[in-house]
């Protein structure tokens, strides 16, 4: 009785280490396999990164298989001695592969003594697309008459699908959108890029990262920019600046006045150029855009400000809209039909009203006295979304009118000019009619 009881007892232990052994000494995980997780190889990322890991044994075998179509290729990687990670780059372009859909199957096994000896076995599966060529460009307008600080339009279409498409002047970038089955970008020339070897580019990315750039024709006039020179009174710091107080504590007028010129303006710019993503893939502007009617023209676009306070400079800046004055408090129309997509506080602008007529193209309208819209309404042309004023950094009662493409300011007067809209605008709109393959 007393020999059955020690026998069971030794048989449990021995029972209790083997599945102790079992599940917390003997390896049963398969080694870990990393591929990189992205669809497309092209020509600038060519190599697919593969790395095999295992945690607990040596690494017994690493394969790795690619096919494309009929075309098959099994490699079987060299692992190096007492080893239990590998890292290899596989480069299907060098192993005679082409564009187009490669399969890859990754397999490893290591060397636990797991399944009867023969280890853990761990196998991926991953589909890539192989791209390394670039997009083809094939411009759809002809016609490109610009000046410094005006704007155009431009349609091209592509080889394959784009990722990221557009117009490239100098440092800026015009995004392009898709119109139709073609790509449409409303681009400008800024009024600080230097025209002496001047290029625009049309460019095009493909989804495997292939870049294409190609010139486009176009002829860009110069322009002459106005000087002005405004007086600082100390009646307009004194009654302007406390609008900004909050923003910068503890400044004299003065002080607010240059911290408002240059670093608020910097930064509604930035804003702007934000807001100008913010547009709708729809022409919703009809026409040549409405000047505030009976209004004076107080400044240009472009204007180069020198500002002077008890006679001497403190300030240079350029002004990017034109001033319209009419009586106080008139009526503010709304250039064009669009969106509204900013209504409120706008820094040096004051209170402001920006709306989107597609593709990029905005207006803006500064230092009104009230506001009549909200974001999100849509305006029909000639409406009246609110009243001039002087609120932000302005004198006195007027409307600092802008239009932007993409966020960058250009000169509204084109956009006022029925003849140019039709020779600029509307002609390449319908070139890009005619021909939609
Ligand atoms: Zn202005």
């Amino acid at each position: 009785m007393n020999k059955f009881k020690v026998v069971v007892f030794l048989l449990g232990i021995l029972i209790m280490l083997a599945v102790g052994y079992y599940y917390l000494i003997l390896d049963r995980v398969p080694p870990k396999i990393m591929l990189e997780n992205r669809k497309y190889i092209g020509a600038n990322n060519k190599i697919i990164k593969i790395s095999v890991k295992d945690n607990k044994s040596l690494l017994k075998q690493v394969g790795i298989k690619i096919s494309q179509g009929q075309r098959e290729k099994t490699i079987s990687l060299k692992i190096e001695k007492n080893s239990s990670h590998i890292d290899y780059e596989l480069d299907p372009k060098k192993l005679g592969f082409s564009d187009g859909e490669i399969k890859l199957i990754v397999w490893a096994l290591d060397k636990s003594i797991n399944n009867f000896f023969q280890g853990n076995v761990a196998k991926i599966r991953k589909t890539y697309i192989l791209d390394t060529s670039p997009p083809n460009i094939f411009m759809k307008t002809y016609r490109h008459y610009l000046k410094i600080g005006g704007s155009g339009v431009c349609g091209f279409s592509v080889s394959e699908p784009i990722k990221r498409g557009g117009v490239e002047v100098s440092k800026y970038f015009f995004p392009a959108y898709r119109y139709k089955k073609n790509y449409l970008v409303f681009f400008a020339i800024p009024y600080d890029v230097d025209p002496k070897n001047l290029t625009v580019w049309v460019v095009a990315e493909d989804f495997a990262g292939n870049k294409k750039k190609i010139p486009l024709r176009c002829y860009i006039k110069r322009t002459r920019f106005r000087h002005s020179k405004i007086n600082i009174s100390d009646r307009f710091l004194n009654t302007k600046m406390v609008q900004f107080e909050d923003k910068f504590k503890g400044l004299s007028p003065l002080e607010i006045f240059l911290k408002v010129n240059k670093e608020l303006r910097k930064k509604n710019r930035d804003m702007l150029r934000k807001i100008g993503l913010n547009t709708e893939k729809k022409i919703l502007f009809k026409g040549a855009f409405l000047r505030m009617p009976n209004a004076a023209r107080m400044a240009s676009f472009g204007d180069k400000r020198s500002y002077f306070y008890h006679g001497k400079k403190i300030d240079t800046e350029t002004h990017l809209g034109v001033d319209l004055a009419s009586v106080a408090r008139d009526k503010v129309i709304a250039a064009n039909s669009g969106r509204v997509v900013y209504a409120g506080w706008f820094g040096i602008y004051g209170n402001a009203v920006i709306i989107d007529h597609g593709y990029g193209v905005q207006s803006l309208y500064g230092h009104l006295s009230l506001i009549r819209v909200k974001k999100g309404d849509f305006v029909q042309k000639g409406q009246v979304i609110g009243l001039s004023g002087a609120t932000g950094l302005a004198g006195g009662d007027h409307l600092h009118f802008g239009i932007l493409i993409s966020g960058i300011p250009v000169d509204p007067v084109e956009w006022w000019d029925p003849r140019w809209m039709k020779n600029n605008i509307y002609y390449n709109l319908k070139q890009m009619e005619g021909d939609n393959l």
